[in-house]
């Protein structure tokens, strides 16, 4: 579900049309629609609503603060990898203890400044973390509250790149003999286990995996209580798939309706970390179309944004549909749609059935509202694009397009 639409042949955001934004801001641009964010929230914060629970939102997902400031007044905690996750958080206005925090490579300065913060519990993912963890607790005269990711080693049947609950990935402790690490975390002076936190991947569109992977934590849960090993929550994780293209994932509802009778005997609170769920529906990349490229064997749709702006087809080969901003009759073409940057993986769409646009013609690139402008880069000295978010009737610019100057602040010529 979501709120873009066309009104009278004009795609529109909410009651907005697209091509007033353009007009205003310039292209090109991600463009967030509030209402799609709240029900996204919402219709997942209740399905769970049974059970005591915390929401958090990835943040990785789509970090912007006004963005991050909707969701937690909204209720939402937050699920973070970074220090710089935990600042943008924090400015947000998202409580401290509704905050996460995973990650392979927590440095020291990033656990220090997240107990100062006191934040909800840290998901550890290693021994030397764990130990890490214990010494800067110590070295603060605080105690960490932890839970260990475990690796349920189940197939989330996705993207090679986002499984990451399979053995051989790099997240986690294996599931086998995993109660050990938990008694010798519980032992550590400076650490309280607090829970067990799964995250299987992303863009799963099945529920079976995450039955198993409930399945298995309610086991392990079980084996822990009964080496008396307190915990308190366990983390589902996030990774509900969204449809991009033919994809029918399981909604919410189905997904708390599948793995709730396993949680509900367990006495825990129940941790969940959508990314892509709330926001990926909730955002489009809206780009202008610079001129037509044909070569005889091919057309190309060349367009002023770029892999730097948006990178998941280039990363995954991911699909994003191509909607026109304005609905034409124009005859229908096969194309790819690329930008200008020097790399023949520069790509948005590749072999797409579409109506032939024009030079100046604005092209929406759907469901780009997670891992869209979080992962854009500057590369090609492509200044940053703007994000805009729309409420009702009216946008707002929620962060400006770079400018030269920000491209350069902070090099200097020796
Ligand atoms: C990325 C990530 C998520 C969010 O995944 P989505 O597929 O966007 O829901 C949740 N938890 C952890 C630990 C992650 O790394």
């Amino acid at each position: 579900m979501h709120h873009f639409h066309y009104i009278d042949g004009d795609l529109s955001c909410e009651q907005v049309p697209v091509a007033r934004i353009a007009e205003a801001v310039g292209t090109p641009f991600y463009l967030y629609s509030r209402a799609t964010l709240e029900h996204h929230f919402r219709v997942f914060d209740q399905a769970f609503a049974s059970l005591p629970h915390v929401t958090a939102f990835a943040v990785k997902a789509c970090s912007n603060l006004a963005v991050l400031a909707l969701l937690g007044r909204l209720g939402a905690g937050a699920d973070i990898v970074s220090g710089g996750e935990l600042f943008r958080a924090r400015k947000a206005g998202i409580p401290a203890g509704r905050i996460v925090f995973s990650g392979v490579g927590k440095t020291t300065a990033e656990i220090a400044q997240a107990l100062k913060e006191g934040i909800y519990a840290f998901q550890v993912e290693s021994h030397p973390e764990l130990l890490l963890i214990n010494r800067v607790a110590g070295e603060l005269g605080t105690t960490a509250r932890v839970a260990l990711r475990v690796n349920p080693d189940v197939d989330p049947k996705t993207h090679p790149y986002i499984a990451t609950g399979l053995k051989e990935s790099k997240f986690g402790f294996p599931v086998a003999g995993v109660e050990k690490v938990f008694a010798e975390a519980d032992a550590l002076p400076h650490i309280r286990v607090a829970g067990v936190h799964q995250h299987i991947g992303s863009q799963i569109t099945q529920i079976t995996p995450f039955v198993e992977a409930a399945e298995r934590a309610a086991e392990l849960i079980g084996t822990l209580r009964a080496r008396g090993i307190a915990i308190e929550y366990l983390n589902i994780g996030g990774g509900i798939g969204i449809p991009y293209d033919e994809q029918v994932p399981p909604t919410p509802a189905e997904l708390a309706h599948a793995v709730l009778p396993i949680l509900k005997g367990l006495d825990v609170t129940v941790l969940t970390e959508p990314g892509r769920g709330i926001a990926g529906n909730a955002g489009i990349f809206v780009t202008r179309v610079l001129r037509l490229k044909d070569t005889g064997d091919k057309t190309f749709v060349v367009v002023d944004g770029a892999m730097n702006d948006l990178m998941r087809p280039s990363l995954y080969n991911a699909f994003h549909a191509v909607r026109p901003v304005r609905q034409g009759d124009g005859p229908d073409i096969v194309a790819d749609v690329v930008g200008p940057i020097c790399e023949s993986g520069d790509f948005l769409a590749k072999g797409r059935p579409m109506q032939r646009p024009d030079s100046g013609d604005l092209l929406a690139l759907m469901s780009a509202g997670a891992y869209g402008f979080s992962m854009s880069s500057t590369y090609n000295s492509r200044p940053r694009v703007a994000e805009v978010l729309v409420d009702g009737d009216t946008f707002q610019v929620i962060r400006a397009r770079e400018t030269y100057e920000d491209l350069i602040r902070g090099e200097h010529i020796p």
